[in-house]
């Protein structure tokens, strides 16, 4: 009887050591544009990991975050590109301090894992967003002839360096969120002549790379109309209407969708989505109030989701379906912003001195490595936001990691997303033997983590014991009820 509690509270220490598993289910998508890009902006991600973060695949292995997010699928990654994040005594602005060689190392990591680079160049010093567009300080006393001139070099010199360090530049957004003008200019006629020398760098530089345009807020159609009119007005050349699409401000799906159809169909264009995101739950782990959260963010009616890993995977799907939809094929991909930036040091579930002794940790390191949104040293170029705001991450709870570091189901939406599943693989391996009805076994008892998709062979809906009989069945060649082994459409 002592033995067999003992190996009773074996097996429950067991079962609540391992990371519980909520597996989730995705439905595949029939892209109409074979290299559908299914990307991640990770571009604080340097900056977490000189902070100490350390990343999980889903073998509970630390590993190179641009492995796990290469395994599961992600095609793509985006770097933003601020020409000087830094104060006189280099100390650095935050939100991943990231400079030029910032993405060389992001490219080359990238590159290494069969991943190609979007490079989003702000030409600021800092965020560039609706709100402020405000041009570098070496750029500040420059004629706009002069800018034009620094900035085509700065474009050409960082493409170079960023390639020599071994990226595969695939595309360039010149301009990030440009709806109030770029690189500190405002008019028309002056935003269009920075447009049009960063375009032509790109284009001096290497003709195959995609130029893309970057605007945000497309709950304004007719905002977001008059952009794709005014680029064709001044013949500004580009290949990509890129735009932001944040669901809890920016809308309806089948609005986005509309305004994407516009470039599309009236100038020809590639459309694609720059940047989403979705929180998969409402908790805070670093400290830093959450852009999703229980105050703010968390309601509308375009919130069509669950704050769930469930429900971040079917946001991502349901923005990559927006954009497959566009006209004429002219849907490019889908860009989610920052899926890994996740705490530093998890505060949750602390008493209050651990608490504030936490937090005070976790400032020291967005502080010194700029691993927060923004630190206290931007307050000499953006005095009145970052540098009255300055802290943590707003999005640790719209990663595709836990505050640990282990990756989430919600990741393998990225995989799912265009996979051909085969019905009863239910380890993604490409064949159906034994191994998988052990699998369905060990999910049960949440001891392993399995595609669910093709794990529920008699489609009922949910994965059951039935289920793992069924394949049981089939390798036995018992009954063959179902259509295992055959790819599920
Ligand atoms: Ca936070």
């Amino acid at each position: 009887m002592k033995k067999l509690s003992i190996i009773l509270i074996c097996i429950i220490l067991i079962i609540f050591s391992i990371p519980s598993f909520s597996a989730v289910k995705v439905e595949r998508l029939r892209f109409n544009n074979p290299d559908f890009i299914k990307g991640m902006d990770i571009s604080s991600v340097i900056s977490l990991e000189n902070s100490g973060v350390k990343f999980y695949g889903f073998d509970g292995k630390e590993s190179d975050i641009f492995k796990i997010l290469s395994d599961n699928g992600v095609n793509y990654i985006r770097v933003r590109v601020w020409n000087n994040p830094f104060d006189k005594d280099k100390n650095g602005y935050g939100g991943g301090n990231c400079d030029v060689k910032t993405a060389c190392e992001i490219g080359r990591r990238a590159a290494k894992y069969n991943m190609k680079l979007l490079v989003d160049f702000h030409y600021s010093d800092f965020w560039a967003d609706p709100g402020k567009q405000k041009a570098p300080k070496e750029w500040e006393n420059l004629t706009l002839d002069e800018k034009c001139e620094k900035l085509g070099l700065f474009t050409a010199n960082s493409l170079n360096e960023i390639k020599s360090a071994g990226a595969d530049i695939g595309m360039v957004q010149i301009g990030n969120e440009t709806n109030s003008g770029i690189a500190g200019e405002y008019t028309s006629e002056n935003t269009a002549k920075i447009f049009k020398r960063a375009s032509e760098a790109v284009r001096e530089f290497d003709g195959k790379i995609k130029i893309a345009v970057h605007f945000t807020n497309p709950e304004k159609t007719e905002t977001i109309k008059y952009f794709a009119d005014f680029l064709n007005e001044y013949n500004i050349d580009y290949d990509v209407f890129a735009v932001s699409y944040y669901p809890y401000w920016h809308g309806s799906l089948a609005n986005l969708t509309s305004v994407l159809d516009y470039a599309a169909e009236k100038y020809g264009k590639y459309t694609m989505v720059a940047e989403t995101s979705y929180a998969n739950t409402l908790k805070d782990t670093d400290g830093h109030p959450n852009t999703v959260s229980e105050n703010s963010n968390n309601s509308g009616e375009d919130l069509l989701w669950d704050f769930s890993t469930q429900g971040q995977a079917d946001e991502f799907r349901a923005v990559a379906k927006s954009v497959n939809n566009v006209k004429n094929g002219k849907g490019l991909g889908v860009f989610y912003w920052e899926g890994a930036w996740i705490t530093v040091g998890d505060i949750s579930g602390l008493n209050s001195e651990d608490y504030e002794n936490r937090l005070e940790s976790n400032k020291t390191l967005w502080e010194k490595h700029g691993s927060g949104w923004a630190s206290s040293f931007s307050v000499e170029y953006d005095p009145d936001d970052a540098g009255e705001w300055y802290g943590g991450s707003a999005v640790d709870n719209q990663a595709f990691f836990d505050s640990e570091g282990r990756a989430l189901s919600s990741l393998k939406v990225f995989k799912y997303i265009d996979k051909e599943m085969i019905l009863g693989d239910t380890d993604d391996n490409e064949t159906v033997n034994i191994r998988d009805a052990t699998s369905i076994q060990k999910f049960l008892v949440q001891l392993k983590d399995i595609n669910e998709t093709a794990a529920d062979v008699d489609g009922d809906g949910a994965v059951t014991v039935k289920d793992a009989s069924a394949i049981q069945h089939y390798i036995a060649k018992i009954k063959t009820d179902y259509p295992i082994n055959q790819v599920i459409d």
